[in-house]
């Protein structure tokens, strides 16, 4: 298995092409009829297969065996232009500066006829990224094209690009790849590479990947290595920061319980385990959504959802209203997080929430503070036994997330807990851990080595095999979510190179070293095996039901 499927399966004919039908369709028939443009332009988010499409339009221009819809991939023009080194295809991005200087002299040599091929082609890649000057030079090729020199432009920001360039070119949208579309070709990928896979691991890829078939093809390398050659959930879980689903569920069965104990119990492991509890709420929301699907529309879950059976059955656990309700205050626990004193005070918050809104089976307290006996109405009389002495404990945040919000640049006297800045930020692979931060910008992060701070300025490398992670939206979130934890602006500079001791590649090690271990001491947890047992014994209780 080699570390490159994004590129191995980088397609190479418009067949082949995942979710782009509508521009496939529309270049196909203009190649077909021999409609040729001079220009084209190709929009679209990152990842979505613009200089993919470029390189193939490249070929149905150049193919020996004419100009065509199918090219044929054998051909000397096919196979040069598959390898990279067609002489006559000119690709440039234009965020990278040095290139764009020369533009000039580039778009001069357009004149002279091709070498090799039958057309010139130049793809540039970012075009919205061109100087003026640039513009100026391209537009002059633009206006009176030689009949043998096409352009491909490719852009993430078509707004960006003059009027005068934009109304010269034919242009193309292309669309973010449905997660269904993307999970098909993780599928059909570990397929041909005959590797083992769950179907839940590959919707959470697909759900990370953000519409970009690159960025999955680049998680399914990660997730392989993560799995050491295996894909399957909870290992894409843990690599991806995402939450168990059996803490889910184990909230969501306290909620029919109306336990509140247990409720807070819950969030105190969870929190012990340093789980995201942001993301825990956005899961929570999103397994009641697919449980109002399945009270609504239950067609709508595909056979192989992962824990359909589990969700049908908590379908018929609440009513239609009640899980509006839970979905509501999840989102708006989600969305108030910030504003919480901490973390986990919020989480827990929007539990109680949920437990005190939800009219479930009511319990009322007898005069002397016992439960009293068997279901009563519910009116604004009934105490739910929902926070009691020892879950106002559990409340009290755990000893792992006590330093988080504490982090001070210089040390307090006494406070032999806190240290400076750096000296976390040279413990680089534990912060990213620490950190909240998920999906591909977690990923960079795992990703990088910390090298020096200088100022504001926080400088990181990233070896030369994952600067694709580079991107602009990543160094963000993770500039973002290290401003917060530290309590201060930071400035992230990211340049490649390092030692390649990064926490994901330490990780790997470790894991592959570990991994039987691991799976068997997983089983064997008494935790884990009690919430299946649990589980399982409340699906079949039919006992427990809401009070309408
Ligand atoms: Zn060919």
């Amino acid at each position: 298995m080699t570390l490159a499927l994004a590129r191995k399966w980088r397609p190479r004919n418009f067949t082949e092409l995942v979710g782009q039908e509508h521009v496939v369709r529309a270049i196909s028939n203009a190649l077909a009829q021999n409609r040729l443009h001079h220009a084209y332009l190709l929009t679209g988010t990152r990842g979505v297969g613009k200089t993919t499409l470029a390189r193939i339009i490249a070929k149905a221009l150049n193919c020996e065996t004419g100009v065509t819809a199918t090219p044929c991939g054998k051909c000397a023009a096919c196979v040069e232009i598959d390898a990279g080194r067609f002489v006559d295809l000119i690709e440039l991005d234009a965020a990278s500066n040095t290139q764009v200087d020369n533009m000039r002299e580039l778009l001069e040599n357009a004149m002279y006829a091709p070498t090799s091929g039958r057309f010139k082609v130049y793809i540039i890649d970012e075009v919205h990224m061109l100087s003026r000057n640039a513009f100026n030079a391209m537009l002059k090729t633009l206006e009176e094209p030689p009949a043998h020199v096409k352009f491909i432009l490719a852009t993430t920001d078509p707004q960006k690009i003059p009027v005068t360039v934009l109304s010269r070119c034919l242009q193309f949208n292309l669309k973010q790849i449905p997660l269904a579309q993307i999970r098909g070709q993780l599928e059909y990928v570990l397929g041909k590479e005959g590797v083992a896979f769950d179907v839940p691991a590959l919707s959470l890829l697909a759900r990370a990947a953000e519409g970009s078939m690159r960025d999955a093809l680049s998680l399914l390398d990660q997730a392989i290595a993560h799995g050491a050659g295996k894909v399957e959930e909870a290992s894409v879980r843990e690599m991806l920061g995402a939450v168990d689903r059996g803490y889910l569920f184990s909230i969501i069965h306290a909620l029919t319980r109306g336990d509140g104990p247990a409720l807070l119990a819950e969030a105190d492991r969870m929190a012990a385990r340093s789980l995201s509890l942001e993301t825990a709420l956005q899961e929570l929301a999103t397994l009641l959504h697919r449980v109002a699907l399945a009270q609504t529309v239950p067609e709508a879950l595909a056979d192989d959802e992962p824990g359909r059976d589990t969700l049908v059955a908590l379908a018929g656990k609440f009513s239609a209203e009640d899980v509006q309700l839970l979905y509501q205050i999840a989102i708006h626990g989600r969305r108030d997080l910030s504003l919480a004193p901490d973390e986990f005070a919020g989480f827990t918050m929007t539990l109680m929430r949920m437990l005190a809104f939800v009219p479930l089976e009511p319990v009322s307290l007898d005069q002397n503070g016992k439960l009293a006996a068997g279901p009563v109405a519910t009116n604004s009389a009934t105490v739910r036994p929902a926070v009691t002495p020892a879950a106002t404990r559990a409340i009290e945040p755990p000893r792992a997330m006590e330093s988080q919000p504490r982090v001070l640049e210089k040390p307090i006297p006494g406070g032999d807990e806190i240290r400076p800045i750096e000296a976390e930020l040279s413990d680089w692979r534990n912060l990213v851990g620490r950190i909240k931060v998920g999906g591909m910008a977690r990923m960079l992060g795992d990703n990088c080595e910390f090298q020096a701070l200088q100022g504001d300025n926080l400088d990181l490398v990233v070896p030369e095999a994952h600067k694709h992670l580079l991107e602009k939206a990543y160094t963000e979130k993770l500039q973002a979510a290290l401003g917060e934890y530290f309590g201060r602006r930071l400035r992230l500079r990211i340049s490649a190179g390092g030692s390649g001791k990064t926490p994901a590649e330490i990780e790997n090690q470790e894991r592959q070293a570990k991994l039987a271990k691991a799976i068997e001491s997983i089983d064997a947890d008494p935790f884990v095996r009690e919430l299946v047992e649990n589980f399982d014994a409340r699906v079949k209780d039919t006992s427990i039901k809401p009070v309408q």
